[in-house]
């Protein structure tokens, strides 16, 4: 617990000393108006916090409702997506290709085009999910500045990726069941990450998991599934395009490149609804208990 200066006050109750500071606004708030400790929020702030949900049209978490409010938050700016993407995918596709010249065989380029994913293409996916989140504040990001946004939150949310997959692996060794519920607990750590940068990530994630871990589980393998199969087929088509005529080789890669990063927006989309449902629904049970 942090100490405060006496002198620190809540504005709300200048008579009052202050208890915390809100995590979202950074205000002092005092006893009374502290409407949820951990992660500290002001009551104003737990409201606007508690009317994000509402504006997806969700309440409560159900599988179908993530799985529509996903779609929804993809669709609403997939242009806006296509032209991150498309920023993105040509310097990946470029890798891609010179790693295909140099004849380098299938590990060393899945583990480079996984390299780049989590470095540099992270850039792009927190761009896209800052405009997403804007969105459901009812803000419109300007490509600016969701990439400032993208890089400005990079380095939370890659460690807290990285450290991630770190725990998901170690368990996985231990045995494979392990490290798949690891990986459903840590399914939210990306929106956490993001969007509460204060509180730690893996244990927001672990809580807001708790109790709908099959339906989580699900959740990840159908959206990841749709966005797999839904850029497959273009991918061959382009991929055959190459075989016959070798000129279309880095321009159908470029292509088959920003189509998957594209679909592979709708598993996170899906993530940042489960997230917003599930907060908030422990939101609300917790306000009901205390
Ligand atoms: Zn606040
Ligand atoms: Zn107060």
């Amino acid at each position: 617990m942090i100490a405060f200066p006496a002198e620190a006050r809540c504005p709300s109750h200048p008579d009052r000393a202050a208890a915390a500071t809100c995590s979202r606004c950074g205000l002092f708030v005092c006893e009374a108006c502290l409407s949820s400790r951990d992660p500290a929020l002001c009551s104003a702030c737990q409201e606007r916090r508690s009317a994000e949900a509402s504006l997806l049209g969700l309440t409560a978490y159900s599988f179908a409702g993530a799985l529509g409010a996903g779609f929804r938050l993809l669709i609403s700016r997939l242009w806006f997506f296509a032209v991150v993407c498309a920023l993105f995918s040509v310097p990946e596709a470029i890798m891609d290709a010179t790693l295909e010249e140099a004849q380098v065989g299938f590990r060393t380029s899945y583990w480079a085009s996984s390299l780049y994913g989590s470095t540099i293409g992270l850039i792009g996916v927190i761009a896209c999910l800052a405009t997403m989140a804007a969105g459901v504040q009812g803000r419109s990001l300007r490509l600016r500045e969701a990439l400032a946004e993208g890089l400005h939150a990079w380095g939370r949310v890659f460690v807290a990726r990285l450290w991630a997959g770190i725990k998901i692996s170690l368990w996985s060794l231990l045995l494979i069941v392990p490290g798949i519920v690891k990986w459903v607990q840590l399914s939210l750590v990306t929106p956490a990450a993001y969007l509460e940068p204060t509180a730690d990530s893996h244990s927001r994630s672990e809580y807001l998991t708790d109790g709908v871990r099959w339906s989580l589980l699900g959740l990840l393998l159908l959206s990841t599934g749709m966005a797999i199969a839904a850029s497959t087929i273009p991918s061959l088509l382009l991929g055959m395009a190459a075989e016959l005529a070798p000129v279309l080789n880095l321009p159908g890669t470029c292509c088959s490149d920003w189509i998957v990063n594209v679909a592979l927006l709708y598993p996170e989309a899906v993530a940042l609804a489960a997230y917003y449902a599930l907060r908030a629904q422990k939101d609300a049970d917790q306000a009901s208990v205390g």
